[in-house]
């Protein structure tokens, strides 16, 4: 991507509102009221999609691109798993792609072999129907991507009250230009290594921190940094994003080649990158703006 496109992407990041790991829900989420004039064609594409609580019975596919899309018969990762547990559920956002959900489970068994960790917690997938979201999120709408904790699972089931309000563990130092050593560990290394080994991963996003240090520690195999990508925020989590599973999506440009460790990850480091300036908000998108497809994948039952 080029630097202006970056920031703008930044700034219509800043702009979608703020649903992070670090952000707790909430034991008692209120059913959002209806809308007075749902068929209004200028009423904001995420106030529909966010008011959908159940699954497109269609069969499975993700419609259109990452950042304006919808996905058809989602499927959600069980709440808990031997070697995962879903956070935040009152956001109801543990919907995905079927292949995305086989993926992470995949993935979970095998992080105690991986580093040892007794599992994942994971974190926003999609929404039931995918869709732009009313908080977070630019992307994770058509249910190819999935945040999951830098924080490991504890060995003990987490209550539900701790699910909304427990906190996420920031990796990245204060002064934003390296991982912070007293919470990085070899682990975080270990997993991101694997999950980006993963067939079927796109790319994972992370603070260009953390891209620093997995560049520093990953030693002679270092192919797989190529598809490690950094992000602005991504400070408690890492973003999975796999590629488009059928003919109803479009996959980015893959990642330049390279390992991305030389001057493409400097220029994270500028103060403008740093520390980039809030612009003017991008109106949210409406249906209209969505591919056509995504109208059936609201309505269908
Ligand atoms: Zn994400």
């Amino acid at each position: 991507m080029k630097p202006i496109r970056i920031l703008t992407l930044a700034v219509s990041l800043a702009a979608a509102g703020s649903s992070f790991a670090q952000d707790r829900g909430t034991l008692t989420p209120r059913p959002l009221p209806p809308l007075a004039n749902p068929d209004d064609p200028s009423v904001p594409a995420k106030e529909l999609f966010g008011r959908r609580d159940g699954p497109a019975a269609l069969p499975p596919r993700s419609i259109g691109g990452y950042a304006r899309g919808c996905v058809a018969g989602a499927a959600a990762i069980p709440v808990d798993g031997d070697t995962w547990q879903v956070m935040r559920l009152s956001r109801n956002r543990n919907w995905g792609h079927p292949r995305l959900v086989d993926l992470l489970q995949r993935l979970a068994a095998r992080v105690p072999q991986i580093n040892g960790w007794p599992g994942l917690l994971v974190g926003d997938i999609s929404q039931p129907r995918g869709g732009p979201m009313l908080t977070g999120h630019a992307s994770h709408q058509v249910g190819l991507d999935a945040d999951i904790w830098l924080t490991p699972m504890p060995s003990r089931r987490l209550t539900r009250a701790e699910r909304e309000e427990m906190s996420a563990t920031n990796m990245v130092r204060e002064d934003r230009l390296d991982i912070n050593p007293n919470t990085w560990t070899p682990q975080h290394t270990a997993l991101i290594r694997a999950a980006a080994k993963e067939r079927g991963v796109a790319r994972i996003f992370v603070n260009p921190a953390i891209k620093k240090a997995l560049c520093r520690e990953a030693g002679e195999d270092r192919a797989w940094l190529t598809k490690v990508r950094p992000m602005w925020g991504h400070d408690y989590h890492f973003h999975i994003r796999i590629a488009c599973p059928d003919a109803g999506c479009s996959d980015q440009d893959p990642p330049p080649n390279g390992d991305g460790c030389g001057a493409e990850l400097s220029r994270w480091f500028t103060h403008d990158m740093l520390f980039p300036k809030p612009g003017k908000p991008r109106p949210p998108l409406t249906l209209a703006q969505l591919p056509a497809e995504c109208r059936r994948v609201l309505v269908a039952p």
